[in-house]
């Protein structure tokens, strides 16, 4: 627990986002994650401002993933503290620490991360599906459609498909790896998800030998 904690207080964000508590609840009372989710960001505030370490570490197996990221309280807290971006903090620190919330979190958005780290886009619409977002209720019904016909409806030019604009320019895709490479995202996917990133590494490989192919093609020319 120290060291989730120590993380979380040395991330350079932190002094920015923390500066004092006055417990007001403003930050809840506009908060929307708070009228619909066990969650409240003065809570959060507070468990950081008295380093309950006990109660950040609680926090952090369900409530911080509640946060919607909207900063509203950022907007209203008399202290100018930001409980979305301390949240953010002790997601990064959760990340780092392969906690098994992060799993839980993660895991039914393991098709979406897929799509988008080898595609560099995130959602075809045919993947839009009752089965792989039972989430979504019963309102899916109206966008699991017939999209090849629907498209065809469309007056302007669409090219009639629905993989033409799901296709990456190959240097794009690259240039993407490289950004989630230096960045650190592939990094923290490793942890959280080994075979998933087992997988994109895969890919990645088989666009990054690709594309040295087509560089040497024109070099040859
Ligand atoms: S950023 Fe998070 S904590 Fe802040 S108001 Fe939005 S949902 Fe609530
Ligand atoms: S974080 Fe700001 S708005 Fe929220 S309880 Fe503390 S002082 Fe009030």
């Amino acid at each position: 627990m120290e060291a989730i904690f120590d993380d979380i207080r040395s991330h350079p964000l932190y002094d920015h986002e923390l500066n004092g508590c006055l417990n007001c609840g403003i930050c809840t009372a506009t908060c929307p994650s708070a009228q619909y989710y066990d969650y409240s960001p003065r809570e959060i505030v507070q468990l950081l401002w008295t380093e309950n370490l006990e109660g950040i570490y609680d926090a952090m197996q369900e409530k911080i993933w509640a946060c919607a990221q909207c900063y509203t309280c950022a907007a209203r807290c008399p202290f100018q503290n930001s409980p979305g971006g301390l949240v953010m903090i002790m997601r990064e620190a959760a990340i780092k620490h392969g906690l098994q919330s992060v799993k839980d979190v993660l895991r039914p958005f393991t098709r979406v991360m897929l799509k988008v780290i080898s595609t560099g886009n995130q959602l075809a619409p045919n993947m839009i599906t009752p089965q792989a977002f039972p989430d979504w209720g019963p309102n899916i019904s109206k966008i699991d459609a017939p999209l090849t016909v629907l498209r065809k409806a469309i007056p302007v030019p669409t090219l009639h498909t629905l993989d033409t604009a799901w296709i990456v320019n190959l240097k794009t895709s690259i240039e993407l790896y490289t950004i989630w490479e230096e960045t650190g995202v592939l990094q923290q996917l490793e942890v959280v998800d080994s075979s998933l990133y087992d997988v994109i590494v895969d890919v990645m490989d088989e666009k990054r030998n690709e594309y040295q192919d087509w560089l040497d093609e024109q070099d040859e020319d």
